[in-house]
């Protein structure tokens, strides 16, 4: 008979790693669900110089595996496959994967989210190479450049309001003419001295090689195509919560995990013993510390729910 896991962590980026930390540390007989493409985010990311231990910055592969070394340390199972469903109605909860389902006591859901991007080839080509959709991440490498960013919402300002701060210029191109960002986002921005906006136009190619030089726009009102030359293109078009496989199970509001927190419990879900970390519910911060931290939380409120519950 296959065990009952006291905990099912489905997921092995930062959130899902650090839950695993913790809750092998306290004893839990813990199983990683971790992914066909294992590790999250930080997988294609080259240069991370913001998680804190690195001086000299570490390559984001580089982090996930000794991540999920320390993780393997104290004895967590993994399952390298993709959850295809799960049922929380009944206890223990069951997650299945390809080679049939997995019973858990508790669960914590890791599954993160993924930046949106236009889907042009030459985009696809540079990313890591000029292309971005984290400012807060890469926008260092950017100093004293001129950057592009696509979007309208309030992370479009956000990422663009970052920048300001560090290159010479910020261009934000949106295929509107109005903005759907908050009204005081929206005002810090037109503040901002070196950032001018380009209504009504999409980006449809990404220029330069080996890094970008430049992007092409197309004006949807007149048809007209420019040429802007920039050395950064930061997309700012949404993420997509990989949450789908939770859908009728638990609540979600746009494909985001809604925490319910309760009995000091903060990263609880709509379903009691259903825990989540990290960006699958996180819009905010989206930072590789904060989903570590969310992460921790995750495991100890777990790890207090079996307690009482188990
Ligand atoms: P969002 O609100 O969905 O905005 C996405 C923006 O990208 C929109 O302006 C959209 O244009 C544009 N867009 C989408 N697909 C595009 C495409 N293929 N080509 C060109 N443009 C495209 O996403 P978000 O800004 O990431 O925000 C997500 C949620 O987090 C929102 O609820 C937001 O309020 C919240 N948030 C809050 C804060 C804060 O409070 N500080 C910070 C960040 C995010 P259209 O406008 O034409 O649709």
């Amino acid at each position: 008979m296959p065990p009952v896991y006291d905990v099912i962590i489905i997921g092995s980026g930062p959130a899902g790693l650090t839950s695993a930390i913790y809750a092998t540390r306290a004893a839990l007989k813990t199983l990683v669900i971790a992914g066909t493409t294992a590790g999250g985010q930080l997988m294609i990311t080259t240069d991370v110089e913001n998680y804190p231990g690195f001086p000299a910055g570490v390559q984001g592969p580089e982090l996930m595996e000794l991540w999920r070394k320390q993780a393997e340390r104290f004895k967590a199972d993994f399952v390298d496959d993709n959850v295809s469903k799960v049922d929380f109605a009944k206890h223990p909860f069951t997650v299945w994967t390809s080679n049939g389902g997995h019973e858990g006591r508790s669960v914590v859901i890791a599954t993160g989210a993924n930046a949106k991007y236009l889907g042009l080839p030459n985009e696809e080509r540079l990313k890591g190479r000029g292309v971005s959709a984290c400012a807060t991440c890469d926008g260092f490498f950017f100093k004293a450049m001129d950057v592009v960013v696509v979007g309208g919402g309030d992370t479009a300002m956000e990422e663009a309001l970052y920048l300001s701060k560090l290159c010479k210029t910020v261009t934000v191109v949106h295929r509107r003419n109005v903005f759907r960002a908050s009204k005081i986002m929206q005002e810090r921005l037109f503040k901002a001295p070196n950032v001018k906006v380009i209504w009504d136009s999409e980006v449809i190619d990404v220029l330069g090689t080996p890094k970008v030089e430049g992007v092409r726009m197309r004006n949807g009102k007149t048809g007209q195509t420019t040429d802007l030359k920039v050395q950064g293109l930061f997309l700012a078009i949404g993420h997509v919560p990989a949450t789908d496989v939770f859908q009728g199970q638990l609540k979600l509001d746009r494909g985001y995990i809604v925490l319910r927190p309760r009995d000091g419990l903060s990263t609880a879900t709509s379903v009691d013993g259903v825990f989540a970390a990290g960006d699958a519910h996180d819009f905010r911060y989206r930072q590789a510390v904060t989903a570590a931290g969310f992460g921790s939380m995750a495991a100890l409120d777990a790890e207090r729910w079996l307690q009482s519950h188990g």
